[in-house]
């Protein structure tokens, strides 16, 4: 069967170039990059120019503000755990209520560890307010966790706005972005609209290099301690041998996406764009969730009323269709998405939610493919289920 995949949000194809820049560093280059020998030189190299070319994906002109890690995860944990090791007196974190377990988690267990942890909540478009963000900051803020886009939704929260508005209120507040849904997709400029970031979190495998490598940007003078110690790699930033294959993949790739935004912005949103427009003409009851927020160009996320997401994705499955219901990491349980509650999403719509999220890879026949299969399976379920009166032919009420 051929598959249709619409789930870059969770994670990507690897992208042919990735896959062939990383390939010496799999076989003949096989060397530890901290030895001291020749052999191991290009290694070491190839490790330099990598972090060199995501210094300048990111407008930086230091390439050591780079850490590689093993994933967007570790770069959450390492970002939040530095900061509160740094500055422990200092007990106010600030995050929002539709954050990726990766940092909700973290900040959970700050919390339990007897931290103050403001949740921010947002509105139905899934956009922040401004205003509530000013009231939270207090003098004993240490840090501020808020991500760039939701990984359901692709709403994108105004990070440049944020940060600076918080280094207004007080510089001494740590500012932590994860931008593992944006990097790829939106340009970053640390140096100019990012300038008041402290740290940002991203990952390799949603921007077609490898699952297994991650990056954290740590600004100079931050004040921030390491999280994994142990060893003398990166500086003492980020102790363990470094994955050269994977770290040599993770700076083609986002070379590749540099020279790829007008695609994305284009020709991805477009697919996108066409997808929405003909699903709302053939699907009455559904729900846009973030439509009417500035929103990621790749991502669509459509609440169905009266169906079960989880039974769309076994339909959708069926058909060689890949997307996901709520984030990939909540797949699997029918807890409705964390994301799509803090939305006020209706009771009859937010179990139905259905993630598509596009990438470069995908075509016009994809989605031709997804128009043609996904109305008839709303209608199939709709048929067999209890949230739907079939007499009305319409919600059931709650
Ligand atoms: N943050 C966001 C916004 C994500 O979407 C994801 C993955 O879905 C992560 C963090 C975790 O990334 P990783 O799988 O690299 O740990």
């Amino acid at each position: 069967m051929n598959i249709i995949y619409a789930d870059n949000n969770a994670t990507t194809r690897v992208a042919p170039e990735v896959v062939e820049a990383m390939m010496p560093f799999l076989t003949a280059e096989y060397f530890n990059p901290s030895s001291m020998y020749e052999a191991a030189r290009p290694a070491a190299a190839a490790i330099k120019a990598a972090r060199a070319e995501i210094a300048r994906f990111f407008g930086l002109t230091d390439p050591n503000a780079i850490l590689f890690t093993s994933c967007a995860s570790e770069s959450n944990n390492a970002a939040i755990f530095g900061a509160l090791k740094a500055s422990p007196s200092r007990r106010h974190v600030i995050t929002t209520a539709v954050e990726h377990p990766a940092v909700l988690g973290v900040c959970k267990e700050l919390a339990r560890e007897g931290c103050d942890v403001t949740f921010l909540g947002v509105d139905r478009d899934g956009n922040l307010d401004l205003g509530e963000f000013i009231r939270a900051l207090r003098p004993d803020t240490l840090l501020v966790t808020i991500m760039h886009a939701n990984n359901e939704t692709g709403v994108i929260f105004p990070i440049e706005r944020l940060s600076r508005l918080t280094k207004e209120t007080d510089p001494a507040i740590l500012f932590h972005t994860d931008a593992t849904q944006s990097v790829g997709k939106l340009p970053i400029d640390l140096r100019r609209a990012f300038q008041h970031v402290d740290m940002l979190s991203f990952s390799g495998h949603k921007v077609h290099a490898p699952k297994g490598v991650g990056g954290l940007y740590v600004k100079r003078g931050a004040r921030w301690r390491p999280y994994l110690i142990g060893g003398h790699q990166e500086e003492g930033r980020r102790a363990g041998t470094e994955n050269v294959p994977y770290i040599v993949g993770l700076a083609k790739a986002l070379e590749l996406a540099a020279g790829g935004f007008d695609d994305e912005n284009t020709r991805v949103r477009g697919l996108r764009d066409r997808l929405e427009r003909e699903i709302e003409k053939r699907i009455p009851y559904v729900e846009f969730n973030g439509r009417g927020a500035p929103r990621l160009p790749n991502t669509l996320n459509v609440s169905c009323h009266g169906v079960e997401g989880e039974s769309m994705l076994f339909q959708l499955s069926a058909h060689g269709i890949c997307a996901s219901s709520g984030s990939a990491c909540t797949s699997g349980s029918l807890e409705a998405s964390h994301v799509l509650k803090a939305m006020n999403v209706p009771g009859t719509a937010v179990q139905g939610s259905v993630r598509f999220s596009l990438s470069r890879y995908n075509t016009e026949a994809d989605v031709d493919a997804i128009i043609a299969a996904f109305p008839q399976m709303v209608i199939n379920v709709r048929r067999i289920s209890p949230y739907w009166d079939q007499e009305k032919n319409a919600p059931r009420a709650e």
